[in-house]
């Protein structure tokens, strides 16, 4: 699993309770706005879930998804985005903010944070 530095414990925890494990994640860098670092990717080798970051809950950042998935894939890696914060930002006044996240393999978002 390959997460963003500053992914979610929500993320961690769900792992965890799937029976992959707590400690089988790969944490990229993060830049000052707290997305993953397309630059600090790691090569990987063997299965592998990327996931992405679509709304950091702190600062609003989302993830470079086209950077990130395009190296993704040469790895045959699934994508799977963390949207709980930020995938209403596909609505169209903000829809820049999600380019590429449409290339993904799976996505997930959560009502109650705009509640
Ligand atoms: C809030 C949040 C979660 C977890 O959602 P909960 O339903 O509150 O557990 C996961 N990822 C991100 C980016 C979030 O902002």
């Amino acid at each position: 699993m390959v997460v963003g530095d500053e992914v979610h414990a929500s993320l961690i925890k769900a792992l965890g309770m799937l029976g992959f494990g707590r400690q089988r994640v790969l944490r990229v860098p993060t830049d000052g706005q707290g997305r993953m670092r397309a630059d600090a990717f790691p090569a990987l080798a063997g299965p592998a879930i990327v996931c992405l970051r679509a709304g950091n809950v702190n600062t609003g950042a989302f993830d470079p998804a086209t950077a990130i998935i395009a190296q993704a894939r040469q790895a045959g890696a699934w994508v799977h985005v963390d949207g709980a914060f930020g995938l209403w930002a596909a609505a169209p006044a903000r829809a820049h903010l999600m380019a590429g996240y449409a290339d993904a393999d799976s996505w997930a978002t959560d009502a109650h944070k705009w509640a």
